[in-house]
C-alpha cells in the first residue's frame, strides 16, 4: 500500500509505503508500483499507532469484565497498536505457569501486546523471567484492586531483580498510612477523594523514585495524578504516565459520574488536574496510559464503598488526544511523543512508535475535521460505558497494525489478524 501525502504528526508532508509487515519508505513523489493499493491521504494525518503500557484486560478469571478479544478490539477502534496487560488476573501473573495461561489467552489478541509479570509475597521470579515478559509491574505500593499490594523490602527485592533482567518496573505508588479515614463516614462520590488523598500518592512516589535512583536505577510511576508526583519522577531517571481521565477530569465531575467516576489513584481538585494538563503538555510527562480498567455497570452501580475501582478508556485514549490537539490545546507531535515514541523508547520495544523506514507499520490515519462526541454504545469495550460521554473525540479513520488494516472506522469492521507478542517468544518451548 502506497499512503499519499499524509501529514505527519509535525506537520511535514511525506508519502509512506507499507510492505508487508513494514514501513518499508518514508519519502517524496515516491512512485507507485505495479498493482500497488494508493490511498490519497492529502489533508489527513498519519500517526503511528498508540503503544498504550498500561491495560487491564482481565482474561483469565474476569471475562464478564473484558477478554482479549473485547478488549484488544476496543484498542484498534482507538487507534492503540500495542497493549501492555497486567497482572492483576485470576490466577494472577505472579509466576510462570500462570503467564503461560494467559499466553495461551493472548492467541485471541487483534493488535499487538506485551504481558507484564506481578510482584506479590507468592510471586516466583525465575519461573517468571524464563518467559518472554514484558516487564514488571504494575507493582503495588499499595493495596488495590485484586489485593497485590507490597511492602518496601519486597519492592527494594522486585528493583534489583529487575536490574538484573534489564526490564522495567511499574509502580502503582499510594501510601495507604496516609488516607484520611474520617472520609469513610460520608457516602457520596467525592469521599472517595477526600480518602486516597493527593498525599498518599506524593509521599509513596517520592519513596519509589528514592529507590530507584539509590539503586541507581529508574522505575516507571504508572497514573501520576498529581503535579508533585509528575515532578518527582522529573526530578530523578524515573519516567511516569498520566491517563485521560486525570487529564481531563477532576472532583467537580464527580457530582456526575457517581461511583462511576472512582478508580486509583482517584480524581483530584480542578486546580491540580490543570497543573497535570500542563505537564502533559510541557513535556514534563512522559507517557500517556490508560488504566484500561474495565468493571461491569452492574459492579460499578454499588455504593462508594462496594463499588470497585477503575474506568475503562483504552478506546477514547488517542481520540480525546486528538481532540485536544485540534483545538491546539496540545501539538500532534507531543500526542505522537506520549502515546508511541517515548513508551516505546522507555520499554524497549524495537520498530515500534515512529513513522520510520524499517519499522513496523502500526499506523493510524485520522481526519481531524471529523470530530465526534463520545457515546457509550458506539464503543466496543464489553462493558458498555464511558466516564467520557460525550466528549469530543477524534477516531482513527483506519488502524493498520504490522501491515494489516484490523479496523475500519467508515464500516465499523474488523479484519482478522493475529497480534504478536512484543518480546521475542523462543519457539523451542
Ligand atoms: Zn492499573
Amino acid at each position: 500500500m502506497l499512503i499519499r501525502n499524509a501529514t505527519l504528526a509535525d506537520g511535514r508532508h511525506r508519502d509512506v509505503r507499507v510492505a508487508g509487515e513494514d514501513i518499508e519508505t518514508v519519502g517524496h513523489g515516491v512512485e507507485r508500483c505495479d498493482g500497488e493499493r494508493v490511498v490519497d491521504a492529502t489533508g489527513k494525518r498519519l500517526l503511528p499507532g498508540m503503544v498504550d503500557v498500561h491495560v487491564h484486560l482481565r482474561e483469565p478469571g474476569f471475562e464478564h469484565k473484558e477478554t482479549w478479544e473485547t478488549g484488544t478490539r476496543s484498542a484498534a477502534v482507538g487507534g492503540v497498536t500495542t497493549v501492555v496487560d497486567q497482572p492483576n488476573t485470576r490466577p494472577p501473573t505472579v509466576e510462570g505457569p500462570a503467564f503461560d495461561r494467559k499466553r495461551s489467552h493472548a492467541d485471541d489478541a487483534l493488535v499487538d501486546f506485551g504481558i507484564n509479570g506481578g510482584v506479590t509475597e507468592h510471586w516466583d521470579p525465575d519461573s517468571l523471567f524464563d518467559r518472554p515478559l514484558f516487564a514488571l509491574g504494575e507493582v503495588f505500593l499499595a493495596d488495590s484492586t485484586g489485593e497485590m499490594g507490597i511492602d518496601e523490602s519486597l519492592f527494594v527485592d522486585a528493583l534489583e531483580r529487575a536490574r538484573q533482567e534489564g526490564v522495567p518496573v511499574t509502580v502503582h505508588a499510594e501510601d495507604e498510612s496516609v488516607f484520611d479515614h474520617s472520609a469513610r463516614e460520608r457516602t457520596d462520590a467525592d469521599a472517595w477523594s477526600a480518602y486516597r488523598r493527593a498525599d498518599a500518592e506524593i509521599r509513596a512516589t517520592r519513596r519509589a523514585c528514592a529507590l530507584a535512583a539509590d539503586r541507581d536505577t529508574r522505575v516507571h510511576i504508572a497514573h501520576a495524578s498529581t503535579p508533585e508526583s509528575i515532578d518527582a519522577a522529573a526530578r530523578t531517571a524515573s519516567t511516569c504516565e498520566v491517563t485521560p481521565h486525570h487529564m481531563l477530569l477532576s472532583r467537580r465531575h464527580l457530582d456526575e459520574l457517581g461511583t462511576h467516576g472512582r478508580m486509583n489513584p482517584p480524581l483530584r481538585r480542578e486546580r491540580h488536574r490543570r497543573k497535570v494538563f500542563e505537564r502533559v503538555v510541557d513535556g514534563t510527562v512522559d507517557v500517556v496510559a490508560t488504566d484500561h480498567a474495565p468493571h461491569t455497570r452492574q459492579e460499578k452501580d454499588a455504593g462508594i464503598w462496594d463499588a470497585p475501582s477503575g474506568v475503562p478508556g483504552v478506546e477514547t485514549a488517542l481520540p480525546l488526544l486528538l481532540a485536544q490537539a485540534r483545538q491546539g490545546t496540545l501539538g500532534f507531535d507531543r500526542v505522537r511523543d506520549l502515546t508511541a515514541r517515548n513508551p516505546a523508547a522507555i520499554f524497549g520495544l524495537p520498530r515500534k512508535g515512529g513513522i520510520e523506514e524499517g519499522n513496523h507499520a502500526d499506523l493510524v490515519l485520522v481526519d481531524t475535521d471529523d470530530v465526534e462526541h463520545i457515546r457509550a454504545t458506539d464503543l466496543h469495550t464489553n462493558v458498555g460505558w464511558t466516564p467520557f460521554e460525550g466528549h469530543e473525540a477524534v477516531f482513527p479513520e483506519w488502524t493498520m497494525c504490522r501491515g494489516q488494516v484490523v479496523y475500519r472506522r467508515g464500516r465499523d469492521s474488523f479484519e482478522p489478524h493475529q497480534g504478536e507478542n512484543v518480546r521475542r517468544e523462543n519457539s523451542d518451548r
